[in-house]
This record gives structure tokens, C-alpha cells and sequence, in this order.
């Protein structure tokens, strides 16, 4: 037990708006050693940091942060993992990530509450992301047998040409702790399938799950090394990791000013790098659209996960003839949810990740009702005194605010959706992409016309039409303009893990 008992805030519960409670049993709180590195737990040099439930604001476990030298510990490891993992047959490395991933599914029920814990989501949602975690491990694996290259024969006579494709060697995987095993896995997967190996390092917040995940597939038969876990922050650990001249790509996801920071760590050595970056999708309903359903989809699209979602319904544009009508629907559903704590059986919502991040929301809905608008319900946390210590923060709908206000123009990571009314589908679409971001959007319409047009003109790598906003592994998966580049999911992730080698055979020149 390290926790601090000098009353003083670190530099971290600064940064990350927690206390390490002095108040807490000193038997509740569990302390870990910290990394997963070559098949086995690691114990950092770092100073330990604490993991709080947000659902009661207090720490129940410590782990300890990886220094410049756990990080370079995790990177040889993987190194020394990649001849042997990198010369298997791909299907015989998609036998053995099946395997490990199956050995994971058979420890859901241990993982599901570890989720919850640290990251505050319902258990019915943590369910849902484990599954989904596994679910993309086994995507890829069927995919394995499909990873191909190309063969151009006849360049000139008796000359053929083939393009290869090889893997890139260790990767970073960076992941923030709103998603922590799906989006883990969504880098993980068609990494270890296109033949690198992993090292991962989870937000300081969400140690727990990631690393239980890791030992998991280590036991599922996932050889040393080729999986290996970093925990700590992002400032030291995530830097060493991303910095060290030895990995040859990164994967990250997360905000889109880290997101900035990484383009330039990699810039030495011209590492390979895929951002997943923020998003402030626009939702448009049409006049002519299923209002219940769209309804639905905007109460289900913001407010899932407490509105902490890449993807998530963050603006609504609704043509004016309907507006009233779709506006009292949002705001029913708004007021039916039940906000608890994830793991009290019917909790819809669960309280936010941090302290810090409950402030930041509070503050963009405050700046955002100075400016104008009319709050029609939340704008703060519940009244209801057992959810004082947790984080949490009731779910809000703002009216009309101004276009240039912080609901408008910032990302909102929480529980508060914007409305606008707006005259026809022209100055939605126009609305909708005054947004530096560009990662999903949909549309509400039984006119195929206007479906194809919103499609074609919305600037985002993702369009849904007539359909909530759900992620498939078939289909690749990116943002546009400042939610970053590249692709996870489909067949095109594997693009992301790999590089082409083009090979002639035979010349030209040798023939009479
Ligand atoms: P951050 O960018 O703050 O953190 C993301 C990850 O990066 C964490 O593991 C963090 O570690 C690490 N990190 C922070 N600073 C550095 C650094 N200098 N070098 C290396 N690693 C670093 O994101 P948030 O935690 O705020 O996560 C929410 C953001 O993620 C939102 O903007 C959201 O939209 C975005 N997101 C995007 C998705 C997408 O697919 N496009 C999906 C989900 C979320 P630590 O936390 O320990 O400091």
C-alpha cells in the first residue's frame, strides 16, 4: 500500500481532476505491479497510480507506472518475439490468436466486473464490449486465410511480377479508456494476423482489464512476448513507447490534440502512424423521416457509455416542421434513463470516467447557455445524494444554442446533446460540416434522393442511413480532417499493418 498520504495533489490527480482518497480502507485498495512483458507480469519502477471507481470517486486498486526502462523492457520483448511470430504461416498465427481469444471468451464473466469498475459503464455494456473485443480477434483470424499479395505476370517477355506483403515489425497500440479492450482489439487483431507483434500501453485510468486481457491470451497459448502491456501515463510511458527507435508503427486513439502530439514523435525515423482522433458526429432528420425511430437512435446514440464515445450523436439537425415532435421524444427518453452506478442492476447510465472530465463537460454546457440556447433537461449532476461521490452527470438536452457556441464547434465527451432546428436539407449538410472533425453521421429520410445527396456531400468516414450508429468489423472504419487518418476494421485494416514489396523475376535482358 503506496498510496500518499501527505494531503498534497500529484501531478497526475491534478491532471486527471481525482483524489486518492485518504478516507479509503487501506484492504480495498489492490496494488499491482504493473506491465505484461514477455508472457508475464512485470513489476515497474514508475510511482504506483491509483485506479478509481467513478462510480464512488475512490481508488480501489494502484498500479505501478512503466519508466524509460520497463518501456524498453516491453519493446525487446517484443522484438525478440518477432523472427519466430513473423515467420509462422498467417493461418497458423490466426489458429493461435482463435485459440487465445477463445481461452479470453471463456473469462468473460471475470473480466465484465473488472470493466465496470475502473471505467464506470453498466455491466450490460461492459458485456457488450468484451464481446465485441473478442468478436474483432476472431474477425481477423477468419481473415487470415485471405491475407494475399499479387502476382503481374508477363511485365516484359519471361519477366513476372509480384507484390508481397510483409509486416512492419513491433507496433504501438496507444488506447484511451472510453472503449479499452475494443479498442484494443481493433489494432491488436489485424496486427498479430499480418505478422507484428504488440506493444500496448491502456489509459493510467484503465490498467486492470487490459492487462488481465493480455495474461488471457498469453494463456490461451499467445506466445511470449508477441502481446505485451505497458501501463502509466501517457506523458512518460506512452511517449518512451511512441519515441523508441524500435517501433516501427504506431496506432493510436484518442483526442485529437495527442493525436497532433504523436504525428510528431513519429516524425524521426518516419514511423508509420494510424489516428483514431475525436468526433462531433451531425445527426440530420428530415421531415419524411421514422421520428420514433430517429428518436431512438439520438437518445441511444448520445447517451450510451455516458455519452463518452468516439462515435457517438453529437449534433442534431432536424428540419423545423418536425422539430417539436422529435424534441419532446429526445427529452422524454432523457428523463426516463436511470443513472446509477454501473454495476446496480438497472442502471442505464453510469457516471463519467473522471472528475476532470465532468468539469470540462459542465463547463462547455455552462459557456455554451451564456452564449444561448435553452436547457430543457440536466445541465448537472442528479440531485439524488447516493450518486454525490461518483462522477456523474445527468443527461441534458440544449435547445437552438448558437452555432459558433462549444456544443456547436468543440467535441462534448459526456451525456449532453444539442438540437437545432434548421430549414431543409441544404443548410443541414452545410451545418453539419462546418466541423474541424469528420468521423461518423447520419441521416433520417425515406427519400432515396436525399439519402444519396447527404451520403455523398457529408464530410465523415462513416455515413448511417435510417440506422443507429453501430461499428461492423466488415466495414473500414476512419475519420476525415481532424479525426485523423487511416483505416481499422475490414479488409483494410490489414493495409494499415503491413507493407508492399514489389519483386521481378526474370529480365528482359537475359533473353537472346
Ligand atoms: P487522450 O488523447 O488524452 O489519451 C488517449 C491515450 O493516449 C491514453 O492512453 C493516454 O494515456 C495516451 N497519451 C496521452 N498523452 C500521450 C502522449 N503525449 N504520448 C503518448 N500517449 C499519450 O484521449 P482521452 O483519454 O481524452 O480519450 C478520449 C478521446 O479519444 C476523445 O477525443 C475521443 O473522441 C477519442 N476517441 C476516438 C476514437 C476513434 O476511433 N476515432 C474512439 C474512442 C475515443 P493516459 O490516459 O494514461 O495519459
Amino acid at each position: 500500500m503506496r498510496l500518499s498520504r501527505s494531503g498534497r495533489r500529484s501531478s497526475w490527480e491534478r491532471e486527471h481532476g481525482v483524489r486518492r482518497s485518504v478516507s479509503t480502507p487501506l484492504q480495498t485498495v489492490k496494488t499491482h505491479p504493473g506491465s505484461f512483458i514477455g508472457g508475464a507480469r512485470h513489476r515497474n519502477a514508475g510511482e504506483p497510480l491509483p485506479v478509481v471507481n467513478p462510480a464512488d470517486g475512490r481508488p480501489f486498486a494502484e498500479v505501478q507506472a512503466a519508466s524509460q526502462a520497463d518501456v524498453d523492457a516491453a519493446v525487446e520483448a517484443a522484438c525478440a518475439a518477432y523472427p519466430a511470430w513473423s515467420e509462422l504461416a498467417v493461418s497458423k498465427r490466426g489458429e493461435i490468436v482463435g485459440r487465445a481469444a477463445r481461452h479470453v471468451a471463456e473469462h468473460l464473466e471475470e473480466l465484465i466486473p473488472t470493466l465496470t469498475r475502473e471505467q464506470g459503464k453498466t455491466l450490460r455494456d461492459s458485456r457488450i464490449e468484451l464481446t465485441r473485443a473478442i468478436d474483432t480477434l476472431m474477425h481477423y483470424v477468419g481473415l487470415s486465410k485471405a491475407l494475399r499479395g499479387a502476382h503481374t505476370p508477363g511485365l516484359d517477355p519471361g519477366v513476372d511480377g509480384f507484390v508481397l506483403r510483409l509486416p512492419l515489425g513491433v507496433v504501438a497500440a496507444i488506447v484511451p479508456w472510453n472503449f479499452p479492450t475494443t479498442l484494443l482489439c481493433n489494432k491488436l487483431a489485424p496486427a498479430l494476423i499480418a505478422g507484428n507483434t504488440v506493444v500496448a500501453k491502456p489509459a493510467g485510468t484503465t490498467p486492470l482489464t487490459t492487462l488481465r486481457f493480455a495474461e488471457l491470451l498469453s494463456e490461451g497459448g499467445l506466445p511470449d512476448g508477441v502481446f505485451d502491456v505497458i501501463t502509466g501515463t501517457g506523458s512518460v510511458a506512452g511517449e518512451a513507447l511512441v519515441s523508441h527507435p524500435q517501433v516501427r508503427k504506431v496506432a493510436f486513439t484518442g483526442s485529437t490534440p495527442v493525436g497532433e502530439r504523436i504525428i510528431s514523435l513519429c516524425a524521426p525515423g518516419v514511423k508509420r502512424v494510424t489516428l483514431e482522433l475525436g468526433g462531433s458526429d451531425p445527426m440530420i432528420i428530415c421531415d419524411d423521416a421514422d421520428l420514433a425511430a430517429a428518436s431512438s437512435a439520438a437518445s441511444m446514440g448520445r447517451f450510451y457509455n455516458c455519452g463518452q464515445a468516439c462515435l457517438a450523436i453529437k449534433r442534431v439537425y432536424v428540419f423545423a416542421s418536425v422539430a417539436d415532435e422529435v424534441i419532446e421524444s429526445i427529452v422524454s427518453k432523457a428523463k426516463r434513463l436511470r443513472v446509477g452506478p454501473g454495476d446496480a442492476k438497472g442502471t442505464q447510465m453510469g457516471p463519467m470516467h473522471t472528475a476532470g472530465g465532468r468539469a470540462e463537460l459542465a463547463g462547455q454546457v455552462e459557456r455554451t447557455l451564456a452564449a444561448g440556447g435553452e436547457l430543457l433537461t440536466g445541465g448537472g449532476a442528479p440531485a439524488d445524494p447516493e450518486l454525490a461521490e461518483g462522477f456523474f452527470y445527468g443527461p441534458t438536452v440544449v435547445v437552438d444554442p448558437p452555432h459558433d457556441s462549444p456544443m456547436a464547434t468543440e467535441e462534448v465527451f459526456g451525456p449532453a446533446l444539442p438540437v437545432w432546428r434548421v430549414a431543409d436539407l441544404d443548410e443541414a449538410i452545410e451545418r453539419a460540416n462546418a466541423s474541424p472533425f469528420g468521423l461518423g453521421s447520419s441521416v433520417w429520410t425515406k427519400d432515396l434522393d436525399r439519402a444519396r445527396q447527404a451520403a455523398a456531400r457529408i464530410e465523415a468516414g462513416y455515413t448511417w442511413i435510417n440506422s443507429r450508429t453501430k461499428v461492423y468489423d466488415e466495414l473500414p472504419f476512419g475519420g476525415w480532417k481532424a479525426s485523423g487518418y487511416g483505416k481499422e476494421h475490414g479488409e483494410e485494416a490489414l493495409e494499415y499493418y503491413t507493407e508492399t514489396k514489389s519483386v521481378v523475376i526474370g529480365s528482359p535482358d537475359d533473353r537472346p
